[in-house]
Order: C-alpha cells, then sequence, then structure tokens
C-alpha cells in the first residue's frame, strides 16, 4: 500500500457468539484510495468482519481505529456519521419512487461535506445527481421506477444512494450475488471508476470479478487473514488452497 495513509486498522479483533469464535484476533488494515477484496470459504468471518467495522457487532476484545480513532467504542448510531457507508446483499431503495426521486432522497439525508459545498451553487445538485447516475451508468433510467428496474440496475441504484453520502469507506457484502455475468461485468467496470475516488472494502466470492478490480485481496478462513496479495500470490497459497477445498 505504499506510502498510503492507513483509513482502517483492526488489530486483534475478535468477535463470538455464545462462544463461537466467528473473528478471531484479526489484524487487517486499509489505506485510503485502496480497492480491498475480502474472500474466504463459506463461514470464515467476512460478513461479521464488516460488522465489526460498521458498529453493527461489537468486537470481544482487541481495537478498530479508524482515521486514528477506536470507532468500536463508539455506540452503532455515531457509525454511519463517522463516515462508514454500508451496502447489505438486500438492496433498500424506495420501490415506488424513480430513480431520481430516490437520488434526491440519497443526497438530501444526512448532509455532508458534498452537500454543503453544491448548495451555494443553485442548480448544481442536479448536475450532482446526473453524475452519479452516470457513473452507476443509469443516465438513462433517471425516470424509471426503481420497481421497474433489473437486479442488477437495482443494485447499482443502490450504490449511487451510498456514494451519494460521500463516505470515506465503503463496504460492500458480495455485490455482484445474483448478477447476470453482464451485469457482473458492468460492476467491475463500475468498480475500477471507483477506484482512487473511494476507500471500499468488497467481500466477493466471484473470483473473476475479484480479479478484475482488486490490487490487493485478504483471505480469511476460520476467523484469520489467511494470506493476503495479489490474485497470482494468493492462488499459490498452499494454505489458501487447502482452506478451499477442506470447506
Ligand atoms: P462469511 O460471511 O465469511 O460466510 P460470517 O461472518 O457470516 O461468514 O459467519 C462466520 C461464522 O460466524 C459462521 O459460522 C456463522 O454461523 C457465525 N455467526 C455469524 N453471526 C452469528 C451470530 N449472530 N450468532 C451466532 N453465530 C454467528
Ligand atoms: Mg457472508
Amino acid at each position: 500500500t505504499g506510502n498510503r495513509e492507513q483509513l482502517l486498522a483492526l488489530r486483534q479483533a475478535t468477535v463470538s457468539f455464545q462462544g463461537f469464535v466467528a473473528v478471531d484476533r484479526l489484524d487487517f488494515s486499509v489505506a485510503a484510495g485502496e480497492l480491498r477484496c475480502l474472500i474466504g470459504p463459506n463461514g470464515a468471518g467476512k460478513s461479521t468482519t464488516l460488522d465489526l467495522i460498521c458498529g453493527k457487532s461489537r468486537i470481544t476484545s482487541g481495537e478498530i481505529i479508524f482515521r486514528g480513532e477506536p470507532i468500536h467504542t463508539y455506540r452503532e448510531f455515531r457509525m454511519a456519521r463517522t463516515g462508514i457507508g454500508r451496502k447489505f446483499q438486500v438492496p433498500s431503495v424506495f420501490r415506488e419512487l424513480t430513480v431520481m426521486e430516490n437520488l434526491e432522497i440519497g443526497c438530501s439525508r444526512e448532509p455532508g461535506v458534498w452537500h454543503n459545498l453544491f448548495r451555494f451553487s443553485g442548480g448544481a445538485d442536479t448536475e450532482r445527481l446526473e453524475r452519479l447516475a452516470l457513473l452507476v451508468g443509469l443516465q438513462d433510467e433517471l425516470s424509471t421506477q426503481a420497481a421497474h428496474l433489473s437486479h442488477g440496475q437495482t443494485q447499482w441504484l443502490e450504490i449511487a444512494l451510498i456514494l451519494a453520502q460521500d463516505p470515506a469507506l465503503i463496504l460492500m457484502d458480495e455485490p455482484t450475488a445474483g448478477m447476470t455475468a453482464h451485469e457482473t461485468n458492468m460492476t467491475a467496470e463500475l468498480f475500477n471508476r471507483l477506484r482512487g475516488q473511494h476507500t471500499l472494502i468488497v467481500v466477493e466470492h466471484d473470483m473473476g470479478f475479484v480479479r478484475d478490480i482488486a490490487e490487493t485481496i485478504s483471505v480469511m478462513h476460520q476467523g484469520r487473514l489467511l494470506a493476503q496479495g495479489t490474485a497470482d500470490e494468493i492462488s499459490e497459497d498452499p494454505g489458501v488452497r487447502e482452506a478451499y477445498l477442506g470447506s
């Protein structure tokens, strides 16, 4: 990660549920501007790790440092304001509203730096909405009711709604789940456009997609970080091969 500023660090982060250790002394860090993929067999602890980072679950021991602050001591309601945005597997768009109306709502809740900047120049909000729509490939669907979007388009709308909040860190859990091969390719292109502009942690099981987007891949197994590196490095790692075969 070179000389980029460290944005997030989990240090010996551990969580157990009724004695079952789902995340086990995990050391994991991400630099500002990184697009990090988190992979691992089912039950490895990937979703739980995202839960810990966004405050949905609490660590039982260890630390989570975000922008130099120990955020594991925060309550969840503060987390969103902290600058961490999360996309869950089930989309949460307003199905009765159009793409444009969804984006308008997305851009207006929790006004942040972005919003305030653009309030000063009249009409610039529309410009920003259109820019977001273009970024996620929904520029021709602005007047489409969200209920009529394809599965992939719905996911992209939700990604746009998260981007509208301008979070410093974006967490996504299996964004390509249920997508067609074409939609998955479009999503890889979208992520490549986001590269460098945002910091993302993306949990994925589609290795083709991961290869298309990731610089560094972190592999989890049984709650721990098993390996980290490029797609080629981790695919040659004997421990990684064993973890996938043994699951
Ligand atoms: P992954 O996303 O890598 O497939 P998860 O993080 O969802 O894995 O789960 C890791 C392990 O922790 C699994 O064995 C799962 O059953 C267990 N687990 C996750 N959340 C809970 C919970 N709230 N209560 C009990 N066990 C849980
Ligand atoms: Mg999961």
